[in-house]
């Protein structure tokens, strides 16, 4: 395993980090408890939950995981997150998380899925900031640390801020383009990186000829076989990223554990010409594929989230109707009439890298934001 240093905190994650959003059956404890195990016996270090992931289940498993960390004595930090942001509501949720993962502290704890900059400043003015400071003064929380869907310059403005020892955000093969910005702010402050996603949500494995690239070589003619090498790319894609502390894999079972660790071995990571190649491949692999290189920004009369609604669009292509409302909903935040507010100017068209045919994805969202309101209103 590679340990790397977490921004100024003194503190080494392992490369490859635990996410807690996916495993296989939540309801068999024993299962759950065996996987952090296995992970930590790897050399994994850092664990990543949420209050949301599995209702409270989620940390609750983490709770008797970590728990039988300690019996075997393996090291480990733990990370988790809060949507609230007055002082009596962080209090609260924070007195129920330590309860449930049975620790003392959370080491890595996250202002929760900063949508936009406006929704920040509510945050902070409702004394999020004061909150977490005096929770960190009294040994409850380790560390000042923000997740966040930002992109492009949105991202670079909030770490410029000086407030946070941490940032997570999503990062990954499909979407670097849009968050390449927050590095300069990584580096610039010394601070520590986790990337969630880092298989794209499932795009990957599920699309090993699209995303074939990036192992730069024979893909293999089954369909697990290419699979597997397509995400162990993905990661090694990832950990050549000096600027990285941890990537988090969210694991369903052992097996993901053993692939991702072993993806990592070996000498092909110190490569620095992986991060080239694949920057260069990328916008000739992904045609008809919104990259989020954000060149559209600024294009919009109308002040259209282009990106976010072209990168749900993505999901369309790649998966379907459901995953199309889903990232609007619940990774963008945003409501699918956005769509329809477009004049049809044509501006974004003309400067996008990709040559999308932006009007017709954004009429298509709208009409199936229409249909869908149609549906739930019955
Ligand atoms: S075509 Fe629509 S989305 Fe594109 S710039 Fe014009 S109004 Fe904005
Ligand atoms: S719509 Fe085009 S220009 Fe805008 S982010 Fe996507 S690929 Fe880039």
């Amino acid at each position: 395993m590679i340990y790397r240093e977490y921004g100024r905190t003194g503190k080494k994650v392992s490369v490859i980090g635990f996410g807690g959003m996916r495993f296989e059956d939540i309801d068999n404890e024993q299962q759950c408890v065996e996987m952090l195990v296995h992970a930590a016996e790897r050399g994994i270090n850092y664990f990543d939950t949420a209050p949301a992931y599995f209702g409270v289940k989620g940390e609750t498993r983490f709770g008797a995981g970590l728990r039988q960390l300690r019996r075997c004595g393996l090291p480990y930090y733990v990370a988790s997150k809060t949507f609230e942001s007055t002082e009596s509501g962080i209090r609260r949720e924070i007195e129920q998380q330590l309860k449930r993962m049975d620790v003392e502290t959370i080491d890595f704890y996250h202002a929760w899925c900063i949508t936009d900059l406006q929704s920040w400043r509510e945050r902070k003015a409702n004394g999020l900031l004061d909150a977490f400071r005096r929770l960190r003064d009294q040994k409850l929380i380790g560390h000042i640390c923000v997740s966040s869907h930002l992109i492009g310059d949105d991202i670079r403005e909030l770490l410029d801020e000086r407030v946070f020892e941490g940032v997570l955000f999503g990062y990954s093969a499909y979407n670097f383009q849009a968050r390449e910005a927050a590095f300069a702010a990584i580096r610039r402050h010394k601070i520590g990186c986790a990337v969630m996603n880092p298989l794209g949500g499932g795009l990957i494995p599920q699309n090993p000829d699209l995303f074939a690239f990036l192992v730069g070589g024979e893909l293999g003619d089954e369909g697990p076989v290419r699979s597997r090498a397509v995400v162990q790319a993905a990661l090694r894609f990832l950990v050549a990223h000096q600027d990285i502390s941890v990537i988090l894999v969210g694991f369903e079972n052992r097996r993901q554990i053993d692939d991702a660790v072993d993806a990592i071995r070996g000498d092909r990571l110190h490569d620095s010409t992986v991060i080239q190649r694949v920057r260069q491949s990328a916008a000739a692999s992904f045609s008809g594929i919104c990259t989020g290189c954000r060149y559209c920004l600024g294009s919009c009369p109308e002040d259209i989230p282009i990106p976010q609604l072209m990168d749900a669009y993505n999901q369309l292509i790649l998966r379907g109707e459901k995953d199309l409302i889903n990232r609007l909903k619940y990774h963008w935040d945003l409501p699918m009439r956005e769509a329809a507010r477009c004049i049809e100017c044509g501006r974004c068209e003309e400067s996008c890298t990709q040559h999308l045919q932006i009007i017709e994805r954004l009429a298509a969202i709208a009409e199936i934001g229409d249909r869908h309101a149609h549906t739930t209103e019955k």
